[in-house]
């Protein structure tokens, strides 16, 4: 009989269960996040503003955060205050991060690739930045600076030359985004913010809004080649809409964290991490694999406790009641690893007694927490890594953000006629296969 603890979260136990990649996907709990019916709406948002441009940002700003605009676009001024008026230790944090995330950044900028066939034939791949981003700062049940931060050093970084941020208009601060969030651009010297939400802001920045009637046209907004953000679902159906039409990173939508325990992990470590990421969101995912039912039954008393003080104790009740959250029991730690490979967890933490070990046996997770002492806190703000994860399993093929998200790679041809002449043969017996012969005529007559 289980003990008067933490009810909400579904049990699922797979001890003795198949472990194979499908049997694994079938039951392994995912949030039923509604795309198709997002996608209705978002659609007919997107298509508003593509007809319509600032009248339609205009409504939609009204309709959903409950302002009045006649232009989206920051002013200066306003970017300045926030700056000044910001709590000096929050602008300590935010430098820190700031740092951080520049140092690993700066690392991840990828060399050129040279390689060279023999004399005169070479073929290099250099890297070159998109020339516009619109980075996206979500802003609706909460406000994320650090958003900024982790979408604008990487695109910094890559050596985006125009880079513009959109984010929420909020009520309470005059129908500007939250004060921290131009803080936090400002820091960084990103000058162009936009007030726009959700679906609106992805469409204007993929189609672009020109400046209305009268108005000056500095502030029309520009199209960009790459959209990244964190959103909710709508920004995240906005994202799949228009890719195509711009680049987008991973989906990022509603967070996850998925835990690997051992008997050894402390399970109020373990509450404390679930809980801090179902405060994001009702659809949050938060899932424990564990092979030891007595840490199992330890977590859902801490999470009782936890629940009873935390601020969004109701938000966190519904993520965590959510079918998209569990916690799973299996035989042991490889089971509980052959799991996380197939959930592909946004965030994975490991508390294991050999938590680096099993860490390097993680082949899908947007990012992995090694030990007791690096929480998804600690990424969602200061670690140096980036916390634009892919979610729902997109883990599974996709990255979270980084310098690469905002470079094309260039491959670059160079042979001389000595060194085509080498190959002249093959490309001549590879193009008649193909029955494309003008493809090997156009080698044959340099050499007549
Ligand atoms: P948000 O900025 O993503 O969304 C707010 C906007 O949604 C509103 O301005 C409005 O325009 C739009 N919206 C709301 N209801 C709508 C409706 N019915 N129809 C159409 N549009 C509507 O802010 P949020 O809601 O707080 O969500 C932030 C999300 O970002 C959370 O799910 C959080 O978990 C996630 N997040 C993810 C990551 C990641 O890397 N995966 C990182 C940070 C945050």
């Amino acid at each position: 009989v289980r003990p008067q603890t933490f009810s909400a979260l579904q049990d699922l136990d797979l001890r003795g269960a198949a472990l194979d990649h499908a049997s694994l996907k079938a039951v392994l709990p995912r949030p039923e996040l509604n795309f198709a019916t997002a996608a209705e709406a978002v659609e007919s948002i997107i298509r508003r503003v593509r007809t319509d441009g600032f009248s339609a940002l205009s409504e939609l700003a009204e309709q959903f955060d409950g302002v009045q605009q006649d232009h989206t676009r920051v002013p200066a001024e306003a970017m300045e205050r926030a700056l000044e008026e910001l709590d000096p230790t929050v602008r300590a944090g935010l430098e820190e991060s700031i740092a951080r995330a520049r140092v690993f950044a700066a690392a991840q900028v990828p060399g050129e690739t040279r390689v060279e066939y023999g004399a005169g034939a070479t073929v290099t791949q250099r890297w070159v930045p998109v020339r516009r981003v619109g980075l996206y700062v979500p802003g609706g049940l909460a406000v994320y600076p650090s958003s900024v931060i982790m979408n604008a050093v990487p695109a910094l970084a890559a050596g985006v030359g125009s880079l513009a941020i959109a984010s929420p208009p909020q009520k309470e601060f005059g129908g500007l985004p939250h004060p921290a969030i131009l803080a936090a651009a400002q820091l960084l010297g990103v000058r162009e913010v936009h007030a726009i939400g959700g679906a609106q802001a992805i469409a204007a920045f993929a189609y672009g809004v020109p400046a209305g009637a009268g108005m000056d046209p500095g502030l029309a907004i520009e199209p960009v080649d790459v959209v990244t953000g964190p959103g909710n679902l709508f920004v995240a159906t906005a994202k799949r809409l228009v890719k195509g039409v711009v680049g987008i990173d991973a989906e990022a939508g509603p967070t996850e964290i998925a835990i690997l325990a051992d008997a050894t992990a402390n399970p109020a470590f373990i509450a404390a991490d679930m809980v801090s990421q179902a405060e994001h969101d009702p659809n949050a995912a938060a899932v424990l694999v564990t092979d030891s039912p007595e840490l199992a039954e330890a977590v859902r008393e801490a999470l009782e406790n936890q629940c009873a003080t935390t601020k969004h104790s109701e938000r966190v009740r519904i993520a965590l009641g959510g079918n998209q959250s569990a916690i799973i029991l299996v035989d042991d730690v490889a089971a509980g690893i052959a799991v996380c490979n197939v959930y592909a967890a946004e965030h994975l933490e490991i508390h294991t007694a050999n938590a680096a070990a099993d860490a390097a046996r993680i082949t899908a997770a947007g990012a992995v927490f090694v030990g007791p002492d690096a929480p998804v806190s600690l990424g969602d703000y200061c670690a140096g890594s980036n916390h634009v994860l892919p979610t729902s399993g997109t883990a599974a093929f996709a990255s979270g953000l980084n310098v690469n998200t905002f470079l094309k790679a260039i491959q670059v041809i160079d042979y001389d006629r000595s060194a085509l002449a080498a190959v002249a043969p093959h490309v001549i017996a590879l193009a008649n296969a193909e029955d494309l012969p003008a493809h090997g005529d156009a080698v044959a007559i340099r050499f007549p």
